[in-house]
């Protein structure tokens, strides 16, 4: 192997003495030995430094005593790194000036001997590898002095919240961001755990979470918690932690990076509200708005029986009329009443039957079922933890649509599910008009009617509940067309608990 690694070239070797017998032994060692080296001499300071300025050695044996000074005026000047290698030569017992020349920037330094001399393609060869350890270690720890630069630089300017823990959760490090999150100072900071700045319900949560990650259960952590601001309001974050590590595995610190949503959060909180308002609103109002309905419809009945074959025709047109609304407005109520109760139901304890569910549901729709001519399949139907009351609702808006809609040539109506891990699908399938590309989305808006069912009467409440009850569990509702022609509804819910 050639004596510098990374150059097929022999070194160039700077030999500063001035004895002619020296550097006689030194020659003669060096052309015996097995790798070459070039090899220039100067016999002085002066020599040496005219030398130096036209060439950069790849190392340089300066001797101490020379005629014109001392050989240690040839290291770099006081703070300043060597360019190259020096090592120094000296007589025997003048080892203390040898120890001055190495704490001026020396790399090493020999004794006079003839043995040692003799030696010296070895001694090159040393403090090449040597310098070459050297180079590489300052190398390293540039490279690290920058990457340490970069992370200081992310660190101290992110806009998100960044921080340092020990494995204890005490905060050794906060970011300014982070900072101006929970409204503390980073001394401050140092001086608490993250506990305490842990909003105290969301305690256990983090704790719990941070002895994952320390016993290695999960790699990292990516959650919502609330924090507690210095003047003592609370803040929501996403934080994300995870642990490094030293090398013998154990948790060195934790590195945490927390995104303020507390903005999000509270208009979340603020629409969740809206809609809490909302559904007591309509779920009020229609309730309120039923009771006097129901009388009026019996009196109206009443009047149009009591007539009979009386009275004008006008006035039993009239009759008609109010009847006929008003039984029309007493869907709307119950649609919007059935609408409003979703999200308020508690999920059941035990999972539910859907296909007992349906069977109720298509009891309660056997004469519209009988009137329509058309038959039902049901397939296989999955077990879930949903309010009964919401699933026959599905079941009653999507079966029941599909007998006023498919039309007598429309079926059969097919009606299946299954599940996929807490993924529940359920489907109801017609063979009817379908429904034109540009109403599929629309249709599942509030009130909204679409083509196809503006012959029947509706209240256009229907699709819009079963879209409700599928989004506030997880899901989604959709329609498809039916390969052929019809109309195919899907329903997606979560069931996580009774993921088999
Ligand atoms: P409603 O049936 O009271 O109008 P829905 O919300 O249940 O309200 O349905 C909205 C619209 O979707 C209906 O007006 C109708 O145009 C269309 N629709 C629903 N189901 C079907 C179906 N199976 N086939 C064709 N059109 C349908």
């Amino acid at each position: 192997m050639p004596l510098l690694p990374n150059n097929p070239t022999p070194p160039l070797v700077l030999l500063v003495d001035d004895s002619a017998t020296q550097v006689a032994v030194i020659r003669d060692a060096l052309l015996a030995a097995a790798e070459p080296v070039r090899l220039s001499v100067a016999g002085s300071l002066a020599e040496a430094r005219a030398w130096l300025a036209r060439n950069t050695p790849d190392l340089a044996i300066v001797d101490l005593q020379l005629p014109d000074g001392n050989g240690r005026e040839l290291l770099p000047p006081p703070g300043t790194s060597p360019t190259f290698p020096i090592v120094i030569m000296t007589g025997q017992g003048n080892e203390t000036e040898a120890v001055k020349a190495l704490k001026g920037g020396a790399l090493d330094y020999l004794i006079k001997s003839p043995v040692i001399l003799s030696g010296i393609p070895y001694i090159i060869e040393r403090a090449l590898r040597d310098w070459g350890n050297i180079i590489e270690r300052h190398r390293a720890e540039g490279a690290l002095r920058e990457s340490e630069e970069r992370f200081r630089t992310v660190f101290s300017t992110a806009a998100a919240g960044m921080v340092v823990l020990a494995p204890s959760g005490r905060i050794l490090q906060a970011n300014p961001a982070m900072c101006a999150f929970l409204g503390y100072s980073e001394e401050e900071l140092q001086q608490r755990t993250i506990a305490e700045v842990t909003h105290p319900e969301d305690r256990a949560l983090t704790q719990q979470g941070y002895d994952e990650i320390l016993n290695r259960t999960r790699e990292s952590l990516h959650y919502e918690k609330r924090y507690l601001h210095k003047d003592g309001r609370i803040v929501w974050g996403h934080a994300s932690v995870s642990c490094v590590r030293a090398v013998d595995g154990q948790t060195s610190y934790c590195v945490g990076l927390v995104q303020d949503i507390s903005e999000r959060r509270r208009m979340e909180e603020a629409l969740r509200e809206a809609n809490r308002e909302l559904d007591a609103f309509v779920h009020t109002v229609s309730h309120d708005l039923r009771a006097p309905l129901t009388p009026i419809l019996g009196y109206a009945q009443y009047l149009k029986e009591h007539l009979g074959g009386d009275g004008d025709a006008e006035s039993r047109h009239c009759l008609d009329q109010i009847v006929q609304q008003g039984e029309r407005m007493l869907a709307l109520m119950e649609d919007l009443l059935d609408l409003a109760k979703v999200g308020h139901l508690p999920l059941p304890a035990e999972p539910v039957d859907s296909a007992e569910v349906l069977r109720e549901s298509m009891a309660g729709l056997a004469g519209a079922i009988v009137a329509s001519g058309l038959t039902l399949q049901v397939g296989e139907l999955p077990c879930l933890r949903l309010p009964r009351t919401l699933l026959m609702q599905l079941f009653d808006n999507l079966v029941g649509n599909a007998v006023r809609y498919a039309g007598a040539t429309g079926g059969p109506i097919e009606i299946h599910g299954e599940r996929s891990g807490a993924l529940v699908r359920l489907q109801v399938r017609d063979h009817g008009p379908g429904i034109p590309e540009a109403e599929r989305e629309r249709i599942f808006t509030l009130f909204y009617r679409g083509s196809t069912g503006s012959a029947l009467t509706g209240t256009g409440v229907g699709l819009a509940t079963v879209e409700k009850i599928a989004r506030l569990h997880g899901g989604r509702a959709w329609v498809e067309e039916t390969p052929g022609g019809g109309s195919t509804f899907c329903v997606e819910l979560l069931d996580p608990l009774t993921a088999s």
